[in-house]
């Protein structure tokens, strides 16, 4: 299987060579060159055990690296880090719910990203060299990422976090790891002046390459084929807990690299027959579904954190297969869409954009009282994040369509101020989240300048190379 770009000014590269460029060289995302049929297979794979799925999914997209060594990875990969497994599904009234928060960081990231720093680590080894990850986050991605990295031989990993601007337990998830190759950079500057350092770093040759800086973020391909694995699996949980042919998945949405996974699950032939993609204030992605018209507002912050975002990073890969496969109408589109902030792709003629995903939102006061009643109704938390797709799916649920399954995608301890004044109660904990108080810490504050930030990575990689 080789991997495109959605620009299509890339030559085709193997799935080794796609986890390392992270984002493609020329500015678009990888993308394999066909999504297999697997409709064939899902009776075979109805039964199987995570990790057992995992490998019949994940092989067909890989092909550069020998099945008992990509066995032997995925066996380890889900193991041991998920307690006590990666993707269960509970039954919370009647709903269904997918608990993708039992990763090292307690949300639903850890699944892709645990599989990717041991892919990181194989590839590296065999290819002899090295690679330095830099990322920029504004809470929960950096902690999983650094999970997925610490310990391992070959890489060090550079995450920057607005100083003062993250929470105080996002925080202390990614400074209390202090294994040698992890270093977290506290920016005297915001989330965005973050980002901007990094892709200003990123998109410099003469440091990239010598340096052999990398990424992790959801651009990675390697993040989304992983996810497609539980797209599956919560598809045949729900035709077994009530005899449907096919489930409706809902999804709580930011940067569109979660539901993308379930969108190729369904191309490949899952029995899903429908997404509902859920956003909070930041409706971008809903205003999409519902009119075809994408353009930029501004970003609110909200309980849900990790969903306030503007510009879906992922999308374009969807555009790129609304576009026809056409890689330069999807150039045109996207040079257009940083020009002008919008861009747009007609309704269907009965005025749907796409009858694979529906949408919705849910606003703050919407989230609280979803996570409120649930809680007082079944016992059962909610985090923020989860009750928007809750909150989505109970509005759709009474249409008569298939039963839904709503993908949990964090743990409430790690949001317990919402829950708090969801609830009234101090409800929200996990033993990994109170431990953190107590454990020592490690970071360094850096200025608001990327030749602070460039001069950091030089001295560190210097040092101990
Ligand atoms: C990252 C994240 C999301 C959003 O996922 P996308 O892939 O960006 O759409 C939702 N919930 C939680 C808890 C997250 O960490």
């Amino acid at each position: 299987m080789k991997y495109i770009s959605t620009r299509g000014q890339v030559e085709p590269v193997e799935f080794r060579q796609a986890v390392l460029m992270g984002l493609a060289d020329d500015g678009g995302l990888l993308i394999p060159e066909r999504i297999p049929d697997a409709a064939g297979r899902m009776d075979a794979w109805r039964g199987l055990g995570y990790a057992d799925l995992a490998f019949e999914v994940i092989r067909l997209f890989v092909t550069d690296i020998p099945e008992s060594d990509l066995r032997a990875l995925i066996d380890r990969t889900y193991a041991d880090a998920f307690d006590p497994a990666p993707a269960p599904t509970v039954r919370v009234g009647d709903l269904h719910v997918m608990e993708l928060w039992h990763g090292p960081t307690l949300a639903f990231k850890d699944i892709a990203l645990q599989l990717l720093g041991n892919l990181f680590e194989y590839i590296l080894a065999r290819e002899h060299t090295t690679l330095n990850i830099l990322g920029a986050t504004s809470g929960d991605t950096g902690s999983a990422a650094i999970c997925g990295v610490r310990g391992r031989e070959g890489i060090r990993i550079f995450v920057m976090h607005p100083h003062g601007g993250v929470s105080e337990i996002q925080e202390r998830q990614m400074t209390t790891v202090l294994d040698d190759n992890v270093h977290n950079l506290a920016v005297t500057g915001t989330f965005d002046d973050c980002q901007r350092i990094m892709k200003d770093l990123a998109a410099d040759l003469d440091f990239k390459r010598p340096y052999r800086i990398g990424a992790v973020n959801s651009v990675n391909w390697a993040r989304v084929l992983a996810q497609i694995v539980y797209y599956v699996k919560a598809a045949f949980d729900v035709q077994q807990a009530t005899g449907a042919a096919a489930a409706r998945v809902s999804v709580p949405t930011g940067n569109f690299g979660n539901i993308l996974a379930g969108w190729y699950a369904m191309q490949m032939g899952a029995p899903i027959s429908q997404l509902l993609l859920a956003t909070n204030r930041n409706n971008i992605l809903d205003r999409f579904f519902a009119a075809g018209t994408y353009s930029l507002g501004t970003v609110y912050k909200t309980f849900s954190p990790s969903m306030d975002i503007q510009v879906a990073s992922n999308f374009e890969r969807y555009l790129y297969y609304r576009t026809g496969e056409d890689a330069e109408a999807l150039r045109a589109m996207m040079a257009r869409f940083r020009k002008t902030g919008e861009l747009a792709v007609p309704p269907g003629p009965d005025g749907v954009v796409d009858p694979a995903i529906a949408s919705g939102m849910a606003d703050e006061d919407q989230t609280l009282a979803t996570i409120r009643r649930t809680w007082r109704e079944h016992e059962y938390l909610l985090d923020p994040h989860s009750a928007v797709g809750v909150c989505v799916a109970e509005r759709l649920a009474g249409d008569g369509g298939d039963p839904i399954v709503c993908l949990a995608t964090a743990h409430p301890a790690k949001f317990p101020a919402a829950i708090e004044q969801a609830t009234g109660e101090d409800l929200a904990h996990h033993p990994a989240i109170d431990a953190l108080a107590e454990m020592e810490t490690r970071c360094t504050v850096v200025p608001n300048d990327k030749e602070k930030v460039r001069r950091f990575i030089v001295e560190t990689v210097g040092a101990r190379s």
